[in-house]
Parts: C-alpha cells; sequence; structure tokens
C-alpha cells in the first residue's frame, strides 16, 4: 500500500505490448503512440496531447512550455511538483515558485488574485498558476470543478494560464461522479498518468491546445524524452483509458474501509469521512515512536506502508488490493499497535 505505482500491467496490458503496431514516434511515425495521444485528447476535451516519460517529466515539460526562465508560478506548497521532484522547476526550468498555503490541496481563489503582483521592475512576471487534483500530500483530496473555475477565472483575468497536475485525475472524476471534463474545462493544459491506478507500466500524458503540445514536444525532446517504437508503451496506455478507469471506485470503497478501521487505533488522527479517493494520510501521536519505526514493523508482517513525515504515515490503494488484504493489514496494524500503544 505503499503506492498505486506498484500496480502491475494487466495479461490484455501485457498482449497489447506483444502486438502494438510500432515506428519511429520522434518523426511522429508510431501509430500506437499517435492513436494513444488522439484518444487522450479527446478524453480530456483538448485539442493536443503528448505521451511523456513520467509524472514528473510530464510537469516539467508543461511549465516550461508554458513559461521563460525567470518567471514566477503560483502553486500551492505542498504540491508534488514543489515538494517531490527534485527541484526541477527551479533548476531545470529556472522558475521562480510562489508557493500559497492551500487546505486540503486547494488553493483560495483569493489567495491567488492578491499573489498576482502588478507589472514593476522589480518583480518577476508571475505566468503560470498550477492546482493538483486529486491532492497527494493532502491525503487525494478532490478540488471541486466550482474551485477550478474560480482559480482559472482569477488566474485568467490577469493574463496568467492555470495548469492543473491531474496525475490521479480519474480518481477525482470517479469519485464526484462526473465526467473528467468537468475537471479538465477550466485549465489550459494539464498531464495525466497512466502508471498508478490505471496500471500501466509507464507514461503519463500532457494535453492541452496545439501551440503548447507543439512546445512540449520540442522541450521532451530537448530533456532526453523523444522515444523511438514507443508503441509498447502507448499500447497498454489505452487500456488504462479505455478500461482501468471505472474500477478505481472499488480502491476508493478499500481506502474508506481501511481509514475505518485505522481511526478507532490509540494515538491515531484520522477523520474517515475525509478519505475521499484512494490515498489514506493518518497522523500517527505515540510518545517515543515515530512514523519510519511504525512503517518498518508493518512491514516485517507484509503490510507495506509510507512514512511521509515524522508523525505522518500514509498507505494507497489499488488493483491487486482485495478487501480481504485491507483486513489483513488492519490485522497487522492491531498486532504492532498492542505492542506500541498499550
Ligand atoms: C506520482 C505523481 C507525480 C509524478 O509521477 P512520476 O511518474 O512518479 O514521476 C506527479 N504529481 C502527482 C500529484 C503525483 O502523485
Amino acid at each position: 500500500m505503499r503506492s498505486d505505482t506498484v500496480t502491475l500491467p494487466t495479461d490484455e496490458m501485457i498482449e497489447a505490448i506483444r502486438t502494438a503496431k510500432l515506428g519511429d514516434d520522434v518523426f511522429g511515425e508510431d501509430p500506437t503512440v499517435n492513436r494513444l495521444e488522439a484518444l487522450a485528447a479527446e478524453k480530456m476535451g483538448k485539442e493536443r496531447a503528448l505521451l511523456v516519460t513520467s509524472g514528473t517529466q510530464a510537469n516539467l515539460v508543461s511549465l516550461m512550455a508554458q513559461t521563460k526562465r525567470g518567471d514566477e508560478v503560483i502553486l500551492e506548497a505542498e504540491c508534488h511538483t514543489y515538494y517531490y521532484e527534485v527541484g526541477g522547476i527551479s533548476a531545470v526550468a529556472g522558475l521562480i515558485p510562489r508557493p500559497l498555503k492551500g487546505v486540503r490541496g486547494s488553493l483560495n481563489p483569493d489567495d491567488v488574485e492578491s499573489a498576482i503582483r502588478p507589472k514593476n521592475i522589480h518583480f518577476p512576471e508571475a505566468t503560470l498558476v498550477c492546482l493538483e487534483n486529486t491532492h497527494n500530500r493532502a491525503g487525494g483530496a478532490v478540488i471541486q470543478p466550482s474551485v477550478m473555475r474560480k482559480v482559472h477565472d482569477v488566474a485568467g483575468s490577469h493574463g496568467l494560464q492555470l495548469y492543473m497536475d491531474g496525475a490521479r485525475i480519474f480518481n477525482a472524476a470517479v469519485a464526484l461522479g462526473v465526467d473528467v471534463k468537468e475537471l479538465t474545462k477550466h485549465v489550459d493544459s494539464l498531464m495525466f498518468c497512466l502508471s498508478k491506478g490505471l496500471s500501466a507500466p509507464i507514461g503519463s500524458i500532457v494535453v492541452g491546445n496545439s501551440q503548447f503540445i507543439e512546445r512540449a514536444r520540442r522541450i521532451r525532446k530537448m530533456l532526453g524524452g523523444g522515444m523511438r517504437q514507443a508503441g509498447i508503451i502507448a499500447a497498454p496506455g489505452i487500456i488504462a483509458i479505455e478500461k482501468m478507469v471505472d474500477r478505481l471506485r472499488e480502491d476508493h470503497e478499500n481506502a474508506k474501509y481501511l481509514a475505518n478501521g485505522l481511526a478507532k487505533l490509540n494515538g491515531v488522527s484520522l477523520d474517515p469521512s475525509s478519505v475521499e479517493t484512494n490515498i489514506v494520510i493518518f497522523e500517527v501521536n505515540i510518545p517515543g515512536v515515530d512514523s519510519e519505526r511504525i512503517a518498518s514493523m508493518l512491514a516485517e508482517k507484509g503490510v507495506q506502508t509510507l512514512s511521509i513525515d515524522n508523525n505522518r504515515m500514509r498507505a494507497v490503494t489499488h488493483r491487486g488490493i482485495e478487501r480481504g488484504d485491507i483486513q489483513y493489514a488492519m490485522d497487522a496494524f492491531r498486532e504492532v499497535w498492542e505492542r506500541i500503544a498499550k
């Protein structure tokens, strides 16, 4: 339960890899990649799409394609791009991050409004606002379409673009029971991951208008992400989009079930009603025991979790983890708790 990135490809995906029609995608000639990109653009209601190697590369390529070095980018203070991407936003893209504190991962449109400074010779120029939906470090929290619309309006009224790190955007759509376009229509561009809950082995997709994708394609090449017979990556990606979305509901139900169990343990702070998708983040306050220690005690019993801070832990549900596995995990938690929190 460390992450939904551990999901393995389905048998159908392996077969699709074996039989995929291939070509050289740097020349634009891989028919399977072209099919995946057309499908992704259509699903998201945007002009075009681009297959990239990872979510991290998707964010970097997207940010670079919409800004120039020295620009300011407004984002949420615990978002993946700022927190978990090795500082590429500054080290590679040359951007100045302007982190704003959000509530459950969501930016307040008024805070965005006041963070956008007027044109002045002293200030870097802000050109982009980023949202993350669902928000990883906020426990898979969903940002509502109405909030996204407001942030988009504020950004647009000052001439800024809105970009969405939608690594788990299908989890948000399934949780809200809406078509994913309800969440993409208020952003200028976005990315999503094929390799998380959707179970494809590799890849993420950048989506937006033609001009943006054209630039993103050049930057992907610059970063060494131009791939040749990438149809072997695209083939399982097509199955991910067409067949793996609806089952995310199961992951959400399992996460909720797990959260209900964890909330009963002494020293755990967790409101199960805050678990909207497949990520369960909980705080553990037991004197003398940090979350790293708890994670290793659980691992000894075959239950893998992540320590994300001194006193915060994360468990993620995904394909391959069934209701019975959650019950097994809860037994392991209770055994560990008997030793650490009498
Ligand atoms: C996983 C993730 C990424 C990065 O994806 P990788 O493929 O691991 O590089 C980006 N943003 C969010 C919100 C993520 O959860």
